[in-house]
């Protein structure tokens, strides 16, 4: 077991079968980034890329990704941050810090969620509304 201290990336279709430990897969056709957990454990490790999951910034040279990853399922529990390809280890998390981290995302992801709907209904305007506005509109002006 030898931990990565960099991350490459390759920006790939889809992820090949075998990783290979030190690189990050990137699938910007499937929005997700792949790599082997950088302790050296071997286990995979899968960042989807969306709004409310993992950000990934390409400077033309190196990848970061934010925010940090951390594989508390995994038995390793490691927890780093990607800047500009390196890897920084991060503090392990106490359960319940887990905990509260996981709250967030799922209260994030909740109001995401509500905000679509929102955003999905469709605004419809009622023959009443309308001439209400129109009265108002006309009070407004003294028409
Ligand atoms: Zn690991």
């Amino acid at each position: 077991m030898t931990a990565v201290r960099k991350l490459d990336h390759r920006f790939v279709e889809v992820v090949p079968p075998e990783l290979v430990s030190g690189i990050l897969y990137v699938s910007l056709e499937y929005g997700t980034m792949i790599h082997l957990c950088c302790c050296g454990c071997g286990n995979e490790v899968v960042t989807p890329l969306s709004p409310n999951d993992w950000k990934l910034t390409f400077d033309g040279q190196t990848v970061s990704i934010h925010p940090s990853v951390g594989s508390w399922s995994l038995p390793c529990r490691s927890h780093y941050v990607i800047t500009r390809g390196r890897v920084n280890w991060a503090d392990d998390w106490t359960e319940e810090q887990v905990a509260k981290g996981r709250a967030r995302d799922q209260a994030i992801k909740a109001s995401a969620k509500q905000l679509e709907e929102v955003r999905l209904e469709p605004v419809q305007m009622l023959p009443e509304d309308r001439k209400s506005w129109r009265t108002r509109i006309g009070r407004l002006f003294r028409l």
